[in-house]
């Protein structure tokens, strides 16, 4: 390449890496702690989230909150909200999480989300979007917890149905067997009836 052809390339490239690095990124966000996303959306868990619990147990203090919706093939589970529609581990006279280091990764992306081809919001009216001041960790963090809650709840989707009818089959499996003991116990009973009534008989002859 002629040294004139190849010194107006280097030029050209080192203007398009300049205009790129000055255009703001399109996902601003610097979370207002307005709390508005613990009262707005179902806080849908997942099995990473209940497996990060019963590690460093948190599930001791989530679990009276937590509940299965949803009707059979599309179960979710979630955590119960309070009176006024905020999630049960939302401290409202500090506005904050009560389980921060460990809260859902639902949670965590907010209000990022990955499709399984690009990420988009969750919600628009977020406060936070459009905020300066996002470290460049920050922005990997969340696009790492979005992709990640992509694959958990697209796992719990697959897993929970299966899972649930196999524990029903069990129970209803074990609720045939403890009546099968019941009856034959009974049966059991009518025999030695039977036999003490016989025995009365013969006595009394
Ligand atoms: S993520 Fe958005 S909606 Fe949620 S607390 Fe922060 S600013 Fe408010
Ligand atoms: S778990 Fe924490 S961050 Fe998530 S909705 Fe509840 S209070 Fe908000």
């Amino acid at each position: 390449m002629p040294r004139k052809v190849e010194k107006k390339n280097k030029k050209n490239e080192s203007k398009i890496k300049s205009t790129q690095e000055n255009k703001p990124p399109k996902f601003r966000f610097v979370c207002q702690k307005c709390g508005t996303c613990c009262q707005s959306e179902d806080i849908i868990i997942s099995i990473p989230d209940l497996t990060r619990w019963v590690v460093d147990n948190t599930i001791y203090r989530v679990m009276h909150l937590l509940k299965i919706i949803g009707e059979e093939g599309s179960y979710k589970i979630i955590l119960k909200k309070d009176d006024d529609g905020y999630c049960n581990l939302y401290h409202s006279d500090n506005k904050l999480c009560t389980i921060y280091e460990t809260r859902p990764l639902i949670c965590r992306s907010f209000p990022l989300c990955y499709d399984g081809e690009k990420y988009k919001l969750k919600s628009k009216t977020c406060v936070g979007l459009e905020k300066d001041g996002m470290t460049k960790d920050q922005l990997k963090n969340i696009r790492d917890d979005a992709f990640e809650e992509y694959i958990a709840f697209r796992q719990i989707n697959q897993v929970l149905p299966v899972l649930y009818g196999l524990i029903f089959t069990k129970l209803i499996e074990d609720s045939q067997e403890f009546m099968q003991k019941i009856s034959d116990s009974e049966n059991v009973k009518d025999l030695g009836d039977l036999a003490d009534k016989e025995e009365n008989q013969k006595e009394s002859k």
